[in-house]
């Protein structure tokens, strides 16, 4: 299946990700992770994202769209993927519609985490991340057992330089601008599916898989 995670920045969309990927074993394409690796390499593309990234801004659409496509022609992706964190503007919907149709295929299904702006600010803020393996953290609901040491890897646990509280607030007011439209676009072509994401992780990722399972193939 062909899938699309929507949802603002601290919905629970890379959580949810890694479940959906463990389940369907499906190449999960996080835009944010590309360009945070390509920081992390030191790459013209890392320096170019990081600008925007620390400004709480999106990268523009001919940067990511290309990036996307490219990944999208990879063999892993024949049979299905999950795209989080894009796309994220009605251009990068258009460019993505327009690419899949010219390969014979499309979106199946999008799958929208609905959280309130407060709440966001609040799971935003707290969360912690670890630098080698992208585990997430949060300060008061799921601290590291040993603070700044990854449970998994032994990683250094540090906060995203755009999870800082000014750049978050940014962070939110870009995705009610921007991306928010998108809930509309694919609501009129009959794909979006729509999941309160205050709900525990489990509940919403079962209620997710329902819906999947519910989509003629
Ligand atoms: P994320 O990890 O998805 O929250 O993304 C972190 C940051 O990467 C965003 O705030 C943007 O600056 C940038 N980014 C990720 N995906 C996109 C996208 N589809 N379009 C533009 N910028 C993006």
């Amino acid at each position: 299946m062909n899938l699309i995670l929507l949802g603002p920045p601290g919905a629970g969309k890379g959580t949810q990700a890694e479940l959906l990927v463990e389940r369907f074993k499906t190449p999960h394409i996080s835009t944010g992770d590309i360009f945070r690796a390509a920081i992390k390499e030191g790459t013209p593309l890392g320096t170019e994202a990081k600008r925007y990234m620390d400004s709480g801004q999106l990268v523009p659409d001919e940067v990511v769209i290309g990036i996307v496509n490219e990944r999208l022609l990879k063999s892993d992706c024949k049979n299905g993927f999950l795209l989080d964190g894009f796309p994220r503007t009605v251009p990068q919907a258009d460019a993505l519609d327009r690419f899949l149709q010219s390969n014979g295929r499309k979106i199946d299904a999008v799958i929208n985490i609905e959280v309130e702006s407060a709440v966001l600010l609040k799971r935003l803020t707290g969360r912690r991340v670890c630098r080698n393996c992208a585990a997430v953290y949060h300060i008061e609901s799921k601290p590291a057992k040993n603070t700044g040491i990854c449970d998994h890897c032994g990683g250094e646990v540090y906060q995203r330089d755009d999870d800082a509280p000014a750049t978050v607030s940014k962070r939110l007011e870009v995705y009610a601008a921007q991306t928010e439209p998108l809930i509309s676009y694919y609501r009129q072509k009959g794909i979006l599916h729509s999941f309160d994401g205050i709900k525990p992780i489990k509940e919403v990722f079962e209620k997710v898989c329902q819906a999947l399972g519910a989509i003629p193939q």
